[in-house]
Parts: C-alpha cells; sequence; structure tokens
C-alpha cells in the first residue's frame, strides 16, 4: 500500500494540485453505505457525497444491479446514428421531473461540457436567428463568486478573480459579472444589486446571449446561499431583456437544497437547465442539458445543428444507473431525510457560530458551510479529520459538508462534531 501511494504521489495529478507538491492522497479500499474504508483498515464516516454526488451512499444494491443488469446487454454504443432504451428511458424522467417548458434533452459526459453545451445553445440560438445582421449576442452574463467547470468556456463564467482559473483570464472571453447578491438565503433583497443588473442588461442587450447562474447556492466558488427573490428578480429581467436565463444546477439538482431542483425556491423555469454531479447517484459520469422548444428550434432557425457531439454521449452503463438513481430518489422520503439533515446542521453547526475563528456558519437542505476567519490549512485539518474518523474536504476558508441523504442522526452527530478540529 506505501508502495501504491508512493507512485500515485510521484505519477498521478489529484484535483488542483501540484506535481512537485502534492497534497497526501489516502488510499481507499472500498465505500459501503455513507462508510468509506481505508486501505490501512480505518473506516471514514463520509460528509462529502463525493461532491455532491453520492445522495444514496456507496455500493447501493438497487444501483449496483442497475449496472450490472445493463452491462449484460451493452456497455456502450455510439449516438452517432443509433439511440437505445437507457436513454430514452431517463430522457423521459428528466423531462416529466423538471418543469413543462423543458422538453429536449443533450447527454454531456461531465457537468463542465454540459455548461459548455448550454452555452453553445444560447449562442447559437442567437446567431440563428441574427442571420444576415452584422453581429449576434455572444456574451453572457453572470455572477461573481460563481463556478461552472474547469473547461474554456465554462471557465469563462467563474469568478475572475477567487475562481481557480485566474491563470487563463487573458486567453478567455470577457464576459459580463455582476456581484454576488449580499442578501442571504431566506432575506429579502434591500441592495441595488437588481438596478444594476438591469442597467447592464439595458447598456449590453444586444450583445447579451444568456445569463448563466447556480441557482440559490454557488457551490465551488465559495459556498454561498443567496435569496430566493434576486433570482425571481434577474429571472424577470432576462425574459424583458430577451436574455436566456440558463440554470446551473449541476450542484443543487436531485434534492440537495430541499427542494428537487434549487430554481423551485424562487418558482423559476430557466430556458437551459444543466444537470450533473447527482444525477447517476454518484456511478459514472454523465451529465444533461435541457431545454425548450423554442430554444432547441431557434438553434437550427438558420438549417444549421447543435455543434456538439460527444463519443461517449448518453453511455448506457451511466444512463441506467441515473433512471435507477432517480427512480430510488423518488420513491423514498427524500424531502423527509433533507429535512432532517438541515434541522441537525442549523442545531449542530450553529454552537460553531460564536467560535474566534468562525466568521459564519449558514445552512440549507443538506447543506452545511462553516467559513473560518483564516484559510484552512487542507493537509493538516484533513489528517486530524481522518484520525477522528470523518472524511471532509475543506477548501479556502471553507469547512463544509454535503452528506449522503441517507447519513443517520448519530453518524451526521460525528460529521459536525468534527469541525472543531480544524478551527
Ligand atoms: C461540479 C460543477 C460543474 C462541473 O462539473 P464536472 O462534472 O466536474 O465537469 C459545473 N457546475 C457546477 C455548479 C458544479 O458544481
Amino acid at each position: 500500500m506505501k508502495e501504491q501511494i508512493a507512485f500515485d504521489r510521484a505519477h498521478v495529478w489529484h484535483p488542483y494540485t501540484s506535481m512537485t507538491d502534492p497534497l497526501a492522497a489516502f488510499a481507499v479500499e472500498s465505500a459501503s453505505g455513507v462508510r468509506i474504508r481505508l486501505r490501512d483498515g480505518r473506516e471514514l464516516i463520509d460528509g462529502m457525497a463525493s461532491w455532491w454526488c453520492a445522495i444514496h451512499g456507496y455500493n447501493h444494491p438497487q444501483l449496483n444491479r442497475a449496472v450490472e443488469t445493463q452491462l449484460a446487454d451493452m456497455a456502450h454504443v455510439m449516438f452517432g446514428g443509433l439511440t437505445h432504451e437507457p436513454a430514452v428511458r431517463l430522457a423521459k424522467m428528466l423531462i416529466d421531473m423538471t418543469p413543462a417548458s423543458l422538453q429536449h434533452v443533450f447527454f454531456a459526459d461531465s457537468g463542465s461540457v454540459a455548461v459548455e453545451v448550454a452555452i453553445k445553445m444560447a449562442m447559437q440560438f442567437h446567431a440563428a436567428r441574427a442571420k444576415g445582421k452584422k453581429t449576434a449576442a455572444d456574451r453572457l452574463m453572470t455572477i461573481r463568486g460563481g463556478y461552472h467547470g474547469d473547461t474554456f468556456g465554462a471557465m469563462a463564467v467563474c469568478d475572475p478573480v477567487n475562481g481557480m482559473h485566474e491563470k487563463f483570464a487573458h486567453l478567455l472571453p470577457a464576459h459580463f459579472f455582476l456581484d454576488r447578491p449580499v442578501a442571504r438565503f431566506g432575506e429579502r433583497l434591500e441592495g441595488r444589486e437588481i438596478e444594476t443588473a438591469e442597467k447592464l442588461m439595458i447598456r449590453h442587450r444586444d450583445r447579451i446571449a444568456a445569463f448563466i447562474l447556480e441557482p440559490i447556492v454557488q457551490g465551488a466558488g465559495g459556498m454561498w446561499l443567496y435569496s430566493a427573490d434576486y433570482l425571481r428578480e434577474i429571472a424577470a429581467l432576462c425574459a424583458r431583456y430577451d436574455i436566456l436565463l440558463i440554470a446551473d444546477e449541476i450542484a443543487t439538482g436531485f434534492g440537495r437544497t430541499g427542494r428537487m431542483f434549487a430554481c423551485e425556491h424562487a418558482g423559476v423555469v430557466p430556458d437551459i437547465l444543466c444537470l450533473g454531479k447527482a444525477l447517476t447517484g454518484g456511478y459514472l459520469s454523465l451529465a444533461a442539458t435541457l431545454t425548450t422548444g423554442r430554444v432547441a428550434r431557434g438553434v437550427s432557425a438558420d438549417g444549421g445543428v447543435l455543434a456538439h457531439g460527444p463519443t461517449f454521449m448518453a453511455n448506457p452503463l451511466a444512463a441506467a444507473v441515473a433512471a435507477e438513481s432517480i427512480r430510488l430518489l423518488q420513491a423514498g422520503p427524500w424531502q423527509q431525510r433533507v429535512a432532517a439533515i438541515e434541522r441537525q446542521l442549523v442545531d449542530e453547526l450553529g454552537r460553531y457560530a460564536d467560535h474566534p475563528g468562525v466568521a459564519d456558519v449558514r445552512v440549507l437542505g443538506a447543506i452545511g458551510v462553516v467559513e473560518c476567519t483564516e484559510t484552512v490549512d487542507v493537509e493538516r485539518v484533513q489528517r486530524r479529520f481522518v484520525d477522528a474518523g470523518v472524511w471532509l474536504r475543506p477548501f479556502g476558508k471553507l469547512i463544509y459538508m454535503m452528506p449522503p441523504f441517507v447519513i443517520d442522526e448519530q453518524d451526521l452527530r460525528r460529521v459536525t462534531g468534527v469541525v472543531g478540529l480544524g478551527l
């Protein structure tokens, strides 16, 4: 095992790490339910759901069976010119569970690609309409503090300063950024955010193809939970100024915020919706971009096609396990579970609010965030958490958690209990 870890350290990149001075990585042997078992025999309670994904826990018998059953038929076939039951079934489920106007599905192989596809849809929609005119709307509008993925198109709408991508800023298209809303979730809007947004839209309305945002919860850009009023007002402005609204629900989708989709907190229906992460219950990489008939027809109004087609588009194994994950979610009491997790997080993380090392505590659904006053020493703090039997992965000043929905009260208490070790 030591040898494997040494090889990994010398040769294998991990997310956002250096090859010369990598952070430590723990070797995992297996995972089951809400437990991650390390090669050295230690068991960790999972507080991360593998970055929002594993909502039903690991090694779930029904999800395993869905993969195995599909595997007996086929692991993969190309999607150009071919189709299959898992893709059609999943598309139907997604169309049924999202707002009625969303009727068309593009299956991508990761969240970042789903965002690229959403951006292409919006730009092609405007370009096809503007055929013959000199310019088409080809810029985006977004909120600072956002995160939409690591590919170039997605990077260009991540936070331009604190985002992980400032190194490429000079290569990225210059989009229009608004400050993140000050008003928190549950609060009314009091600032001038909407006025500012409207002014910018009026000034550049011929250039802005779409407004892209993470509804209610800004995830990897800083875990900020903002007012539903803001989302509602931005959606209304987009409709008024003929700007498409792209909701990136890759992190928030499938119940995480207490609603199936975070847009529901504001009663907003986007023109384009990106899904990913928990889509397959954490089993395989799959994402989806949904849109309306209007946008789908608009994209091809000039006789053109949507310019995207990944090799592993609509992978049957991923589609099969996604359909089973959604079925499991819909058949179970996820609302009660997420509500119970929320109550417990409010109660147990709330106790850290007065700690001198804590700047802020915020909770929504099965998401708990403790913002520290100083940057967290990830390696040191993580080791302490692991020694205490809990898997959490802090970043920046944030110690945050989004456990599998199936975590029980006792295990969640152990997860919230270790936070103090990081302060
Ligand atoms: C994780 C994430 C992405 C990118 O998804 P990948 O599958 O990592 O490419 C995009 N948007 C949001 C909101 C995310 O949380």
